[in-house]
């Protein structure tokens, strides 16, 4: 079953048997408020509805087996027909903002060793329809969402053509209209992926998982910096940011006594110079099974303080959703759907 999203007119109407353009432009109308049963799409002629519920069941090929809610978080475990589940998550700023954070692959290569996903190793990538059913879905629930990250599973730049096309599908004015300014893409620091969308004219936002400043800390952690080490990074990043004129996150997972010495402050202040960057500091969430200890409160008050003597900028998170294992690093699931 193929998703309605990111495709043409053409393709909805040849998808589902349709006679007229206009009963294409209207479901994908539905679809874009939220609306994923056809039952309920009421514009439509009501045999056609019942036609396409009996053939079809929902308008999105991805269903919801489970959804959590914590601390005005919400988390979904969508499985496709193929068996394969992802999770999505959507955040809360608690003033009436809402985040979608969004999955790119089914499960991920990159082995991040302080990451839940990374342990699942890559199933498949997911194709851009299947992204954007994610935000059709965290939409479904009723809140109007108006910023995405590509933070969920998966490494988005190592599935590169259908995250952009779910990036410019999520952009479109007759659509959902996000602005590209409002979303970020999260990447480990997959070079090559950095340099193809510093080509593109696409303002996008970027988001780094750093971890650490130090090559040889951070090959232990991140498998990604043997192949791409800090200056390869580095100096896509210089590019990045002259191409594209926006401002960096370094996400800083902290990982007790492996990144948060004064030695990581003074060299997290040598990388960021020449950047305009907002380093984000995010305490790790305990995850048994990976071996690492979250920082304690002292730990992370005298890693802050030696930030703000080497005037870095940054925020700290305290991330939400902890107790549903929808915080950042923590999404995992089983790869088939067993239902
Ligand atoms: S941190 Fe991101 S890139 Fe690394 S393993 Fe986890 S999902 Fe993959």
């Amino acid at each position: 079953m193929e998703s309605l999203f990111c495709i043409n007119n053409e393709k909805m109407m040849a998808i589902l048997g349709l006679e007229k353009p206009f009963q294409a432009k209207i479901i994908y109308q539905n679809l874009v408020k939220g609306i994923i049963d056809f039952n309920t799409m009421t514009s439509l002629p009501k045999a056609l509805r019942e036609r396409l519920s009996e053939e079809r069941g929902s308008a999105l090929t991805g269903r919801i087996i489970r959804k959590e809610e914590a601390d005005s978080t919400v988390k979904l475990a969508v499985a496709f027909p193929d068996g394969d589940i992802i999770e999505c998550v959507r955040l809360s700023d608690g003033e009436g903002r809402y985040t979608a954070c969004l999955s790119s692959q089914v499960g991920c290569a990159m082995g991040c060793a302080f990451c839940k996903t990374g342990t699942m190793g890559l199933v498949r990538n997911l194709t851009a329809g299947e992204i954007v059913e994610q935000f059709a879905l965290l939409s479904s629930l009723g809140e109007r969402i108006s910023h995405i990250v590509f933070m969920g599973m998966g490494e988005a730049l190592a599935n590169f053509t259908a995250a952009l096309d779910a990036i410019k599908e999520l952009h479109r004015e007759d659509g959902f209209g996000i602005s590209y300014r409002k979303m970020t893409i999260s990447t480990c620091g997959l070079v090559p992926g950095i340099r193809k969308l510093t080509e593109l004219d696409i303002p996008v936002r970027l988001a780094v998982s750093l971890v650490s400043a130090d090559d040889e800390t951070r090959s232990e952690i991140m498998k990604i910096n043997r192949a791409y080490p800090l200056s390869m990074l580095k100096s896509s990043l210089i590019s990045f940011q002259r191409h594209q004129d926006r401002r960096l996150t370094f996400e800083y997972c902290m990982l007790s006594g492996r990144n948060t010495s004064h030695k990581s402050a003074e060299d997290l202040a040598q990388f960021c110079k020449g950047l305009d960057v907002l380093v984000n500091l995010i305490p790790w969430n305990p995850i048994p099974e990976l071996g690492f200890r979250a920082p304690d409160e002292r730990e992370i008050r005298t890693f802050e303080n030696d930030l703000k003597k080497l005037r870095i900028n940054y925020t700290i998170r305290r991330s939400k959703g902890q107790s549903i294992s929808g915080a950042c690093g923590q999404l995992a699931t089983e790869t088939r759907s067993s239902e």
